[in-house]
């Protein structure tokens, strides 16, 4: 189909759902059609809902977590062990983690993963954010939640690095090579992250 043949409002919302990863133009053509099958009312809904996301989400000021608050709801839980970090790359790890529901620590989001080959470095990633908060808290465990790609072992053994320089004591572990090389833990099986974790290795001592 040629998507010129289209309406001009039908052509743009094909144009903004392809630019979401894992959506091709079919993928688009598909949910696009399904929309103009919808109720004015849901589609008014979709719209408010899309436009809520204006300017109502921030990072959660404690861990970086999205959140509509000043702080996210796992740091204001009083159930959650804070003397346990389980650092992430994105927030999305953190949903993929708690939906197994056995870790019960608390969180840290960096922004990303060092890559010295495309100029991302420890300020780029906030390290110097989770540094100031652990020699803050001083957590006994910090667990590297870290995809186990090129990127997620050079920001693992940074950390690890940076960190023991100035709290010595503190345990910090990576999850098991459970995952596949380059595998996002977003994407992975509950029972594979439920093995990664329970069969973490100790990095420092
Ligand atoms: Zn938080």
């Amino acid at each position: 189909m040629s998507i010129a043949l289209l309406p001009e409002a039908l052509r743009r919302v094909l144009e903004d759902l392809e630019r979401f990863p894992g959506i091709g133009p079919k993928s688009a053509q598909r949910i696009a059609f399904n929309l103009l099958t919808e109720s004015p009312a849901f589609l008014t809904k979709l719209q408010n809902d899309i436009g809520g996301l204006l300017g109502g989400i921030s990072k959660c000021q404690n861990c970086g977590m999205l959140t509509d608050g000043n702080k996210c709801k796992i740091c204001i839980d009083s159930m959650r062990d804070k003397s346990v970090f389980c650092v992430v790359e994105s927030s999305l790890d953190i949903i993929a983690i708690e939906r197994i529901g056995e870790y019960r620590g608390v969180y840290h989001v960096l922004g990303g993963l060092l890559s010295p080959l495309d100029r991302v470095g420890p300020e780029d990633i906030g390290i110097s954010v989770l540094i100031d908060r652990i020699d803050a808290d001083k957590p006994r465990e910090i667990i590297l939640a870290l995809n186990p790609s090129t990127e997620g072992e050079t920001t693992a053994l940074y950390i690890k690095k940076i960190v023991i320089q100035s709290n010595p004591d503190v345990v910090i572990t990576r999850l098991a090579q459970g995952l596949p090389t380059g595998a996002a833990l977003e994407y992975a099986d509950d029972l594979t992250i439920s093995h990664a974790f329970s069969g973490r290795r100790t990095l420092s001592r």
